[in-house]
C-alpha cells in the first residue's frame, strides 16, 4: 500500500501534517452527476488538440510526473495520493456528452479523450464511461484523438474500427525496470506494445507518445521504443520532455524520484535544470515541451531520424474533418432516430 503524500493544496486555507508515519492510502470512488459540461475547451496552442473530454477526475495509474495531478487541487484534494486514490465518475458523462453535441453551436471537429486522466484506467472495465462516449462520437461522426497506458483500450476496438480515431499508446521507458520508479501502477511497456498490435490489427490507427522523455534517463530508449512501435503497427509518433508546471508537482516527483531512485535523482533533476534554463519548470508557451541544452537537441535528432528511416507520419491528435457539429448531426439524422 503506497503511504499517503499530498503536497500542500494552494487553494486551501489550512493542511494537516503528520506526526511520524503517513497512514496507507485506500482506494475511494465518488460518483458524481453534479457536473453541467463534459467537453472541455482547451486554449493553450502548443498542446494538440481544442477540445477534450475526461469521464473521470484523477488516475489510479500513478505517474509521479503526471501534469494533470495539480487539476485534483480544484477540486479539494492533493495532486500527490489523493490523485492516486480519490478518483472521481461522473456517471452521466454520456448524456452530458449526447446532449452538448445536440445542441452545439460551434464547430467541434475532433474530440480528445486524454489530459487529466487515463481514460482506460481500471474503473472504466465496469463503468463504461470512455466506451459510451465513443459510440455517441460515432454516431455524430466525431473524429477522436485518445492518448492511454491501458491494455483496456482493445475491448472498444469494435467501437473505434468504425469511427475515425487515432489512438497513442503512452511508452516513455523501453523496460519495467526504467519504467517503474515513474510510472507504478501502469500495465508494463511490452503490455502496451501488444495493445498496440491488436488495434493495429483492428485496422485502427495507432501512435506512440514518448511522453515525458525524462532527462538524463530515458533518451538512450527514443530509438528502440520507435522501432518497436513500428514493428507493432504505429504509424504515428511524438515526444515531449518532462514537464513540473506547478510547485506540489514538482514536490511530489522530487520526492518519489530521491525514494525509489536515490542515485540517479541529483543527476536528473540537474539535467532538468538546465533543459529548462536554471529552474524545474517553464511555462512559455512554444518552448515548454522543448528542453534548452545540446543533449535534448542530441535527443530530438535521434528521433527526427528514426521517424524518418522508419516512415512514421506527422504526428496529428485527430484526422480532422471539417464538419461542423451541425452538420455531423444532419449527417446521423437518420441512423440515430
Ligand atoms: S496514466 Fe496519464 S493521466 Fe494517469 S497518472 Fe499517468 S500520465 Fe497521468
Amino acid at each position: 500500500m503506497r503511504h499517503v503524500k499530498n503536497p500542500q493544496n494552494p487553494y486551501l486555507k489550512y493542511s494537516a501534517e503528520y506526526v511520524g508515519e503517513p497512514p496507507g492510502a485506500k482506494l475511494e470512488i465518488f460518483e458524481e452527476t453534479a457536473t453541467k459540461k463534459i467537453i472541455t475547451k482547451n486554449n493553450s496552442p502548443d498542446v494538440g488538440f481544442e477540445f477534450s473530454v475526461n469521464c473521470y477526475r484523477g488516475c489510479i495509474h500513478a505517474c509521479t510526473y503526471c501534469f494533470a495531478r495539480p487539476y485534483h487541487e480544484f477540486l479539494g484534494y492533493g495532486a500527490g495520493t489523493d490523485f492516486e486514490t480519490k478518483i472521481v465518475v461522473k456517471i452521466n458523462a454520456p448524456e452530458l456528452l449526447r446532449n452538448e453535441l445536440k445542441s452545439a453551436r460551434r464547430k467541434i471537429d475532433s474530440l480528445n479523450f486524454s489530459f487529466t486522466t487515463d481514460p482506460y484506467l481500471p474503473l472504466e472495465a465496469t463503468y463504461e464511461l470512455t466506451r459510451k462516449c465513443l459510440e455517441i462520437c460515432r454516431d455524430f461522426r466525431i473524429p477522436v484523438g485518445i492518448v492511454t497506458k491501458s491494455p483496456l483500450v482493445t475491448r472498444d476496438a469494435d467501437v473505434l474500427s468504425k469511427m475515425n480515431a487515432t489512438v497513442y499508446f503512452s511508452i516513455p521507458f523501453l523496460t519495467v525496470e526504467k519504467s517503474k520508479p515513474f510510472e507504478p501502477y501502469v500495465p508494463v511497456p511490452e503490455a502496451r506494445f501488444r495493445a498496440m498490435k491488436t488495434l493495429s490489427d483492428a485496422g485502427i490507427e495507432v501512435g506512440i507518445a514518448l511522453a515525458p522523455v525524462i532527462p538524463s534517463y530515458s533518451e538512450s530508449d527514443i530509438p528502440a521504443l520507435l522501432e518497436k512501435a513500428r514493428e507493432n503497427g504505429a504509424t504515428r509518433a511524438f515526444m515531449t520532455l518532462l514537464r513540473l508546471p506547478t510547485e506540489s508537482l514538482r514536490e511530489y516527483f522530487i520526492e518519489r524520484l530521491r525514494e525509489r531512485i536515490p542515485t540517479k535523482a541529483d543527476r536528473i533533476l540537474n539535467q532538468i535544470k538546465r533543459e529548462r534554463g536554471g529552474k524545474l519548470n517553464s511555462n512559455e508557451f512554444g518552448s515548454r515541451m522543448a528542453g534548452k541544452t545540446e543533449n535534448w537537441q542530441i535527443a530530438v535528432k535521434m528521433f527526427d531520424l528514426h521517424f524518418k528511416k522508419l516512415g512514421f507520419k506527422k504526428h496529428e491528435m485527430t484526422r480532422k474533418t471539417e464538419k461542423k457539429v451541425e452538420e455531423n448531426i444532419e449527417g446521423t439524422q437518420q441512423s440515430l432516430f
